[in-house]
């Protein structure tokens, strides 16, 4: 095992179910021994693959979560074929605040990849996830949603791989997971996310977006619990085929590059042009955007530079420069 100072209080080679905690150093001014609990649940029986699911990457994105808690209570061990590992609330500090942020230092969890084993919580139990866990694991999975910004077309998300079977690997649990969409994305700043970790690490890897404004989305929660199970199912963990949503097979879509987005030029307040799943336009209006500096100026009016479906809108009213406020996917 790689050295971490990250301690693990379920046995990762156990089997049965299996509940405890990662231990992670955290100190203070009144515990200096102190650690931070990120609760471990791991199912195993028998041979077979080890899937890693994880929620909770942002604090503020519910739908995984609640899911992965879901699986942690009612996925029968016996009915399983190898390992199933989940972090249900990985990075704790921001899930129990409901920030996307950490309320310790204000880091991006998906931006501390691959860690530092001492580099403070954030990067030390990044650094265990990527060179403890991803090791173990033949498949993973990072469940997102929009958060408290952002509100998008419910979504297996999978990043455009250099490598062809990785890529048609990638794709074929994405649309097994079956969300409305399968999506290929070219992420703004991915070199450092969870995902792009277990790609260097050669593991199949998936990311998800599952609705957003900061809420649970009961809709996309239904999606959410059937998908995780529906990737226990392609992975050959669970028995039997996966389920296909009461909308059909994903219908597979890429936002291949940033000119896809849309950006607010300046803060101020977004007005939506198109409620999010519409189909629009190159060059066509995507919205406003309103100045409370300057009440006599006009607000700015921005146009979407490409065509295809709104897959992801802003939710949160007050934007600010370089904010996306709409991304455009099309048909892969
Ligand atoms: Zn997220």
């Amino acid at each position: 095992m790689a050295t971490s100072p990250v301690m693990v209080e379920v046995d990762l080679w156990g089997s049965g179910r299996l509940a405890g905690h990662l231990r992670v150093p955290q100190s203070r001014d009144d515990s200096g021994w102190g650690t931070i609990q990120v609760p471990i649940v791991v199912i195993a029986n028998g041979t077979g693959p080890t899937v890693l699911l994880t929620a909770g990457n942002h604090g503020d994105e519910y739908e995984g979560q609640v899911a992965l808690l879901d699986l942690a209570r009612t996925l029968p061990a016996e009915e399983v074929q190898g390992r199933v590992i989940l972090l249900p609330a990985m990075h704790y500090p921001a899930c129990a605040a409901g920030k996307r942020l950490s309320p310790l230092d204000g880091r991006d969890f998906n931006r501390c990849f691959p860690g530092d084993p001492f580099g403070g919580f954030a990067l030390s139990l990044a650094h265990f996830v990527d060179s403890v866990l991803l090791p173990l694991c033949d498949v993973q999975m990072d469940l997102h949603s929009g958060g408290t910004g952002m509100d998008i077309v419910p979504s297996a998300v999978g990043h455009m791989l250099d490598h062809p079977e990785m890529q048609a690997r990638t794709l074929a649990m994405a649309d097994a997971f079956g969300a409305p969409v399968t999506l290929l994305l070219k992420e703004v700043n991915a070199g450092p996310t969870l995902l792009a970790a277990a790609e260097n690490r050669g593991v199949v890897a998936l990311s998800s977006e599952l609705g957003g404004g900061g809420r649970l989305n009961p809709r996309a929660l239904a999606i959410t619990k059937r998908g995780v199970r529906n990737v226990l199912r392609h992975a050959g963990v669970l028995q039997g085929k996966p389920e296909i949503g009461e909308y059909g097979h994903p219908r597979r879509m890429t936002v291949p590059d940033l000119g896809h987005y849309v950006f607010a030029p300046a803060d101020g307040i977004w007005e939506a042009a198109h409620e999010l799943g519409a189909a629009v336009q190159a060059d066509a209006p995507a919205g406003l955007l309103h100045r409370i500096e300057d009440p006599t100026a006009p607000p700015i009016a921005l146009s979407y530079k490409a065509t295809g479906l709104l897959w992801c809108v802003r939710h949160a009213g007050r934007v600010k420069a370089g904010d996306p406020v709409a991304v455009i996917a099309r048909d892969l």
